[in-house]
């Protein structure tokens, strides 16, 4: 037991009148304990936050059991019975409670046993503060701005206030912050952040700073509209701009921001967080250093995003369940018969049914499952390619794959892992990349490609026409078959220009030993003018469209 603590100058009254003093002079809940009463009075503004009846109950740890976290229930009931048994006369715990959302919030429980003078029975009262482990400081040490706790207080002050009824948040972020402590040092990051904030002042005047975590700032503008807080973006950019020429240019830099209206009726502080995060996430995605004003619709879309994603890794992760492959027909004009086909991921889910791969790719893709999710199409399509070969030998499989997967991970071993594991005749399988990703091909693509090129198995480049197009790179890559997408195939068919340009890429690729497969073939029409360009391979509704494999095989291999 330590010393003991005989602040019995005073009665339990006046303790409570010093609580209540204190109560307004903290972040943190004061709080008085009459272990033998089992009375409990603790600062008002607890019930803010933690679904307490009120602030002054009896039956206090039966009441109070209902917050805290059961897990460390035992841990605090030990400690209070060794200050009711007198063997202790100190409380100090870190544990956790739960508040009104069902969030758990770690809180520092400090307080001193009191011996009441005025009472004639002994009574044990313990008198402290709760304090939140997680609250973060009030202001940030490297700008002198208000951090980001202090602009939750005065969003609440002024929504509570009532003086203005709407407001614009310009929330700002430094592009490529990272880079400049990775490159500079941390002393020229927190120089870079400290003038940002010495700008962001200075145009904000009367509106107040903020300072978030990481390289995030807050201008919120009460009573601002859109227009003047684009106005206040700019006015910060020249302002930085200016200082750092003032500096000589030591380093370079740029911001972007999102800004976001909101009346404060009708928008809570979380609301706000949120959105303003997602607008300026979006100034970033548009290229950086430039606004972006949040609309409601462009938000619904990226929740829809987040929604798909959690059911495509829970597919994932549930054995694929929901992804399916489809097989479209590549035929030969030559022989008029089909050689293969590609293999298209779908993916169904019982909220959105069949959704497009333009729609679930990039977000496979963002979130890196098509890593888990491409090997499980390499897979799924040459074991049944191989199936299809017992009909057909030489049956080809085109099988798409993305640059994350190639630039992310090993996705080379995985196929030839796969190819040696299953058996499959290499030379049958066939690889297509976008172009996008081929114009900026790094050590992983060469690596990719020549690991393919020595094992027989075939690469194409995808959708040759929609991007740069530029026939000087094909040489490097000793690409097998170059596949032109539809929109290029269909201008050829509406005019001479592009008709005349088709036939000069179709030699081209043939001189260099290039096959060539016009993608997108709808009609006869379009494959009798086409035709006559000499594709090697046609693929389009005109002989078949994605399918299953049980009607890919009725439609085309069964007899
Ligand atoms: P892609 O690889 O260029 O595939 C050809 C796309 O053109 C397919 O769209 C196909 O249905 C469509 N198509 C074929 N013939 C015609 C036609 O005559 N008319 C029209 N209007 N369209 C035709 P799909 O299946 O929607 O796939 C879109 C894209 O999604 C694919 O383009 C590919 O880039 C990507 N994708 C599909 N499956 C996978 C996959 O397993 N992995 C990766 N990384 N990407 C995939
Ligand atoms: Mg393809
Ligand atoms: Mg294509």
């Amino acid at each position: 037991m330590g010393k003991t603590t005989s602040i019995n100058l005073v009665g339990r009254d006046e303790f409570e009148v010093i609580m209540e003093v204190f109560a307004r002079c903290t972040d943190a809940y004061m709080f008085l304990f009459d272990l033998d009463k089992d009375e409990y009075i603790i600062s008002e503004q607890i019930l803010d936050k933690f679904d307490l009846p009120c602030n002054h109950f009896f039956n206090a740890k039966e009441v109070l059991e209902k917050v805290i976290y059961p897990e460390d229930m035992p841990e605090l009931t030990e400690d209070l019975e060794k200050i009711q048994s007198g063997k202790s006369d100190e409380h100090n715990l870190e544990y956790r409670w739960v508040d009104r959302t069902g969030k758990i919030v770690w809180i520092s429980c400090r307080g001193v046993v009191i011996q009441d003078s005025t009472q004639q029975q002994k009574t044990t009262i313990l008198i402290g503060r709760i304090a939140e482990i997680g609250n973060k400081q009030k202001a940030d040490d490297v700008t002198g701005l208000f951090a980001e706790r202090q602009m939750q207080i005065d969003f609440r002050r002024n929504k509570g206030a009532g003086n203005c009824k709407t407001g614009v948040l310009l929330r700002i972020g430094v592009d490529n912050f990272k880079e400049i402590n990775e490159r500079y040092g941390m002393k020229t990051g927190d120089a870079v952040l400290k003038m940002i904030a010495d700008c962001m002042e200075k145009v904000g005047g009367e509106d107040r700073c903020y300072k978030l975590d990481g390289d995030e700032f807050v201008l919120l503008m009460d009573g601002g509209d859109i227009k003047q807080a684009r106005e206040q973006y700019h006015k910060i950019r020249s302002l930085i701009e200016k200082q750092r020429k003032n500096q000589g240019y030591q380093n370079f830099y740029t911001i972007s921001a999102g800004v976001v209206g909101f009346s404060y009726d009708k928008t809570d502080f979380e609301q706000l967080h949120n959105h303003s995060v997602f607008a300026l996430s979006m100034a970033k995605k548009n290229g950086k250093n430039c606004s972006y004003v949040y609309i409601e619709e462009d938000y619904q879309a990226y929740v829809k995003s987040i929604k798909i994603q959690e059911k495509l890794r829970y597919a994932v992760n549930h054995d694929f369940k929901g992804f399916e492959v489809y097989y479209q027909p590549i035929f030969s004009p030559d022989m008029g018969k089909i050689v293969g086909a590609e293999a298209l991921l779908r993916f169904s889910s019982r909220e959105y049914g069949m959704l497009s791969p333009g729609v679930f790719i990039p977000i496979l893709e963002e979130s890196g499952l098509i890593i888990p999710v491409g090997e499980w199409v390499y897979r799924t399509a040459m074991r049944q390619t191989m199936e299809w070969q017992r009909l057909m030998p030489k049956f080809r499989i085109n099988i798409n794959l993305s640059f994350i997967q190639i630039c992310k991970s090993d996705v080379v071993s995985g196929i030839m892992a796969s190819i040696d594991e299953l058996g499959i005749d290499p030379s049958t399988v066939l690889f297509e990349f976008t172009e996008s990703g081929m114009i900026s091909y790094d050590d992983s693509v060469q690596r990719l490609l020549d690991v393919l090129n020595e094992n027989q198995v075939k690469i194409a480049l995808d959708d040759f026409g929609t991007g740069y197009s530029s026939l000087a790179y094909l040489q490097n890559l000793r690409v097998n078959l170059l596949k032109l997408d539809r929109g290029f195939i269909s201008k050829a068919v509406r005019d001479e220009f592009n008709y005349n340009l088709i036939g000069y890429i179709v030699n081209m690729a043939h001189s260099i030993g290039m096959k060539v497969c016009f993608e997108g073939i709808e009609t006869e029409q379009e494959l009798i003018k086409l035709m006559k360009l000499k594709p090697d391979y046609i693929q389009g509704f005109y002989y078949g469209r994605p399918v299953n494999g049980e009607t890919f095989y009725q439609n085309h291999l069964n007899g």
